[in-house]
């Protein structure tokens, strides 16, 4: 079956990020609850943590990943995924640590933003204040002296949310011009590219993984392949009510059914209708490019790679991105740190959950770690580091990354004999004599036994006798007796080269 599908115009995928209690879930909530029908007779409800709405007969898709702590991860996995994001502010509080942990994930990510000041409803809510202190941690508002779209709203009782949406509407359309001017057009109908939100494992559903569709038309029955994941054939989709559908256009929640394994939270991927065509993609793309830094890429690493995640806090964004800096010089043989996370702020919870989720490092630069977060990481044994002076945390990261880089064993050849005669064999064990022509031979040492050049196997060497009498070692010129182990049966003229493994 071939679909024809017109070029559309793609709508703007949303995710709601910012402190703690500052109204993000109500504010999803609020939408979700006045823009769809899913509370009508015969109800359809959402299934996984995004949904779509329509405001001015165009769509919007919102990220929804719960406003519990664990899922805060998720909600920066989110900002991959997204075109555009909202900082909700209180106008209660104002900036608080996580605004800024959220405005440097939306910087990272280089994701337009709207900042919707919330609780306007509240007595003690304060515009002016709240304004002041955005302008203070350098987020610049629209006629304030800088070019930050915001909007004044209450999650709770509606106020301003449909000025709100309005923006969001003229907003995607102000990046989608930026991206036309820059050339970036999208990928052809055929490849469709996206984000996993979640995944989910369960007996009747299999594995299946929650995901936005970026670019192009995802099909049941094509191919897929995501960031550290299989290839495999997609058996079924569903849209975000959970109704079954063939297609899901670009900026679609979808769930996918089909997986070999989970994907992880934020993991990129690519469909295509055929299966070579989906490798060419994923060879050629560039997956550790800025949309794909967060994870641990498997196709950024070779073989003998490790890729060692750290997630890293610091107390100002200046000296997050001096460590940040420092860190990029350290190198390690065999071992690939790829920062997995950073922020402004003490070291939580969630930085620990993190942690326990990919092995990462953490590490905390001028700040402190919380009571409950020290608890998490002597309960999950997660190594973290807390330090003042960034020439310290050097020392110690690389005193750890020493210590969990992979070791290559690498064989090499400390000297060679040849044999002169087998005096007897009994099964594998064989009681030989020999003249070291190179280095030295050793007791209990492996060995590689060569016949005219070829590889006839390894052995290795039980006992080591000159004139009758048992020795350690026997050099250059000498001639000794061996007791060897090994399959092949050695006959005169075959040289023995001694091997010490290191691991480098
Ligand atoms: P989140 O942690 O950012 O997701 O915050 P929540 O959406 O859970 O909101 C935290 C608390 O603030 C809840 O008790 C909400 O009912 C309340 N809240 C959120 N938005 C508003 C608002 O606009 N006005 C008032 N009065 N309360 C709000």
């Amino acid at each position: 079956m071939r679909y024809n599908f017109q070029p559309m115009e793609k709508s703007p995928v949303i995710v709601v990020v910012g402190h703690i209690d500052h109204g993000k879930s109500t504010l999803l909530d609020y939408i979700r609850k006045t823009n769809t029908v899913e509370n009508e007779a015969g109800g359809i409800t959402q299934q996984i943590s995004a949904y779509e709405i329509n405001h001015q007969q165009k769509k919007i898709t919102f990220i929804d990943t719960p406003g519990h702590d664990a899922f805060s991860a998720m909600r920066e996995q989110g900002a991959r995924a997204a075109d555009l994001a909202i900082l909700v502010v209180s106008a209660e509080e104002g900036v608080k640590p996580q605004t800024l942990e959220a405005k440097a994930t939306i910087e990272k990510n280089q994701l337009p933003y709207i900042v919707a000041i919330n609780k306007i409803d509240q007595p003690t809510a304060n515009l002016e204040a709240t304004k002041k202190s955005l302008a203070e941690n350098g987020i610049y508002l629209e006629g304030l002296g800088g070019e930050v779209p915001f909007t004044a709203i209450s999650a709770k009782t509606g106020q301003g949310i449909s000025e709100l949406l309005d923006l969001i509407l003229l907003a995607a359309e102000m990046a989608a011009l930026k991206k036309e001017k820059t050339n970036e057009t999208d990928a052809a109908d055929w490849l469709a590219e996206g984000f996993i939100l979640e995944a989910q494992t369960s007996p009747q559903r299999g594995v299946t993984a929650a995901a936005i569709v970026r670019r192009g038309v995802l099909r049941r029955g094509d191919y897929l392949g995501a960031e550290n994941s299989d290839c495999f054939r997609i058996k079924k989709l569903e849209d975000w009510h959970g109704r079954e559908t063939e297609i899901l256009t670009a900026s679609s929640p979808a769930v996918i059914f089909g997986w070999k394994t989970a994907p992880a939270p934020g993991a990129r991927w690519y469909s295509a209708a055929a299966k070579d065509q989906l490798m060419k993609k994923i060879k050629s793309s560039d997956v550790s490019g800025p949309a794909a830094d967060k994870l641990p890429s498997a196709a950024t690493a070779n073989e003998n790679e490790k890729i060692m995640p750290l997630i890293i806090k610091a107390n100002t964004l200046g000296s997050l991105r001096a460590v940040e800096k420092e860190i990029g010089k350290i190198s390690v043989p065999n071992l690939k740190i790829q920062i997995l996370d950073s922020g402004i702020g003490a070291l939580t919870e969630n930085d620990f959950k993190l942690a326990r989720a990919t092995g990462a490092l953490v590490i905390g630069f001028q700040i402190k770690i919380e009571k409950a977060a020290e608890d998490l990481a002597l309960k999950n044994q997660t190594t973290y580091g807390l330090f003042e002076i960034i020439y310290k945390l050097n020392e110690w990261l690389e005193t750890e990354l020493e210590r969990r880089r992979p070791r290559i064993e690498v064989e090499i050849i400390i000297g060679s004999a040849k044999i002169i005669k087998l005096f007897s064999q009994t099964k594998n064990k064989q009681v030989v004599g020999g003249l070291v022509l190179d280095g030295k031979i050793s007791n209990r040492r492996a060995v590689r036994v060569r016949r005219r050049g070829a590889d006839l196997g390894a052995g290795e060497i039980l006992e080591l006798q000159q004139q009758q009498t048992a020795v350690k070692e026997v050099e250059k010129g000498k001639q000794f007796g061996a007791l060897v182990e090994m399959r092949h049966t050695l006959a005169p003229g075959d040289i023995l080269e001694i091997l010490e493994i290191e691991r480098k």
